[in-house]
């Protein structure tokens, strides 16, 4: 274990004997020996290979057995046996900003309190208020920092974190100290949510960087201000790091702080097989002579060259086989946002919309697209304002006399967001949707049956004859509900098999089939669709997080319907694949 590491765990251990109202010496002794460790001006490792950690100054004999079993073992039973005797409530209130353990373990002594639940409860019924120390300030301090604490552990939608950070990157590109400048991390591989936000520059006067990243006006708290890394928290509760890195560290950093944990693990153990070391810091090669030479690279794409791969996109860096592909120069070439030339998936007013018919296709046009498919909820959706068998063919004689009028350039399809019922049986009868130009069939009701019935219920939808494309698989809602059970494997399967499109329901909250099935689907012959599923004209936008997720799971664009242009999609609606 590090010092640093080995510190970490002294603080922890004074903070948890202070929850535990140990004598006050005992307490600070932990304190004062995790500064010292951090304050050494020689290295851990010679130190304890003399035994001259007792010579340090807050560190006595009991102490340095202590650090000597965590450097040595990376654990220590002293420390897990403190942990497991305190209740994990208390522990868990720590993280609650503005209340020590002084604080935690009056409020446990007090009023018997061992939970946040009972400490909300508590300070709602302003029990808190009343205890001696306390007062009301306290106590609303305590309770909105419950509040934040269950926001700022959340993760965000990938769509609102890039809404919030991309300001904050314009911002920085027009600073003149700063060079380069990207988001890393999860963001930039396009996760569909994402934790802490990792910005990185490149500047040789960090400084200045720093200062403005924190004076920005989305700042609401500044975690750590340092010389080139500073931590804030912004509207919202999402946490933005920036780290300031010379211009000639900027690609290894960029690299580093991009990669998942597997594919960095993965590229750190090619760049040892090829004799090199490789960091954040950069990639070194060791000589013959055992002196390092340093490697400069001027992009990401030379990184990779060095050790002999081909690029890889931000998206692919998940450690799922990417690494191998790129050895084999057999990366696919990825779907573009440009391919996009129209979509199937929206909604009007005649449902659910906010837009009408006209608005929508108005707003394809302005998108440059060639098509647009209506895709209303139909009659058992009557939540959504499902359209019976009266209104849908009044949309269909609507959009045929609007493609006749001529007046948009986008070409609009009729189709039909079908609810697939309990039994797997459609909505409406086959007479009916053999009139449409394509239907997609989705579930939205009866989320609770068991895996077998769920999955024999979408097969079933899936075989009837006028089957065009199968909405949001699953029917997660990112943060907010898991999907239902179904095998995925067998829906696949059977799509493939009857010649049914899967979509990739691109409302950022839904990025459903998700993207860690698509690679392999496409290996086995299944199509993909990007659909909005846009209730208003802005939605449409949401095709954007479809090509990312879509590039994230390996899509080229030969498996996306909607790059075709309009006479090959007519040509594929009439016929099939
Ligand atoms: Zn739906
Ligand atoms: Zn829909």
């Amino acid at each position: 274990m590090k010092k640093e590491e080995i510190a970490a765990i002294l603080d922890e251990i004074h903070v948890l004997l202070e929850l535990q109202g140990e004598n006050p010496f005992k307490v600070r002794a932990y304190q004062t020996a995790a500064r010292a460790l951090e304050s050494l001006d020689k290295d851990l490792e010679s130190i304890i290979e003399e035994k001259s950690l007792e010579s340090i100054k807050g560190i006595g004999k009991a102490l340095a057995e202590k650090i000597e079993t965590l450097y040595h073992t990376g654990q220590l039973k002293y420390y897990d046996d403190l942990k497991a005797s305190i209740e994990i409530g208390l522990i868990e209130m720590l993280e609650i900003p503005g209340l020590g353990p002084k604080k935690i373990k009056a409020i446990h002594d007090r009023l018997g309190i061992t939970s946040i639940r009972e400490l909300e409860i508590a300070c709602n019924h302003g029990k808190i208020a009343l205890l001696e120390g306390f007062g009301e300030k306290t106590q609303e301090k305590i309770l909105s920092g419950i509040k934040n604490k269950e926001l700022y552990r959340k993760r965000h939608l990938w769509w609102d974190a890039n809404e919030i950070i991309q300001p904050i990157i314009e911002g920085l590109k027009k600073l003149p100290q700063v060079k380069k400048v990207e988001a890393a991390g999860s963001l930039r591989r396009k996760l569909e949510t994402v934790g802490d936000l990792d910005l990185l520059a490149a500047g040789e006067q960090p400084k200045p960087i720093m200062d403005w990243f924190i004076g920005r006006k989305e700042v609401i708290e500044i975690l750590a201000h340092g010389e080139t890394k500073s931590s804030v928290r912004l509207q919202g509760g999402i946490q933005a790091d920036l780290r300031v890195v010379p211009l000639k560290q900027f690609y290894f950093a960029l690299h580093h702080f991009t990669g998942s944990k597997d594919h960095n693990v993965q590229m750190r153990s090619r760049a040892l097989g090829m004799g090199y070391s490789l960091s954040e810091w950069g990639l070194k090669l060791e000589s013959r002579e055992h002196e390092l030479s340093e490697v400069i690279v001027k992009s990401e794409a030379e990184l990779f060259k060095k050790l002999n791969l081909s690029y890889i996109e931000p998206e692919l860096r998940e450690g799922m086989g990417e690494i191998e592909y790129a050895q084999k120069g057999d990366l696919p070439k990825l779907i573009e946002m440009g391919d996009i030339r129209g979509a199937f998936h929206t909604h009007t007013v005649a449902s659910d919309g906010r837009a009408t018919l006209k608005e929508m296709v108005s707003g394809a046009e302005a998108l440059g697209w060639e098509y647009l498919g209506i895709a209303d909820h139909s009659k058992s959706s009557f939540q959504a304002n499902g359209l019976n068998e009266e209104r849908l063919f009044q949309q269909v004689k609507d959009i045929k006399e609007l493609n006749q009028s001529k007046k948009y350039k986008a070409h609009v399809f009729s189709g039909i967001e079908c609810d697939i019922l309990k039994d797997g049986s459609l909505d409406f009868e086959e007479e009916i949707l053999k009139q449409l130009d394509y239907v997609v069939v989705s579930i939205h009701s009866g989320f609770g049956m068991n895996e077998e019935d769920m999955t024999k219920r979408m097969v079933k939808a899936i075989e009837s004859p006028y089957v065009t494309m199968l909405g949001h698989l699953t029917g997660r809602i990112l943060l907010q509900r898991e999907g239902y059970a179904v095998n995925v494997a067998k829906v696949i399967d059977a799509a493939i098999a009857n010649n049914v499109i899967i979509e990739l329901n691109s409302n950022p909250k839904r990025l459903d089939m998700g993207w860690r099935y698509w690679h392999k689907a496409r290996d086995k012959g299944l199509k993909c669709s990007i659909n909005p599923d846009a209730h208003s004209v802005q939605n449409l936008a949401y095709y954007i997080a479809g090509v990312n997720v879509a590039r994230k799971g390996w899509l080229r664009k030969e498996d996306v319907i909607n790059t075709c242009g309009l006479k090959e999609v007519k040509k594929y609606l009439r016929k099939g694949i």
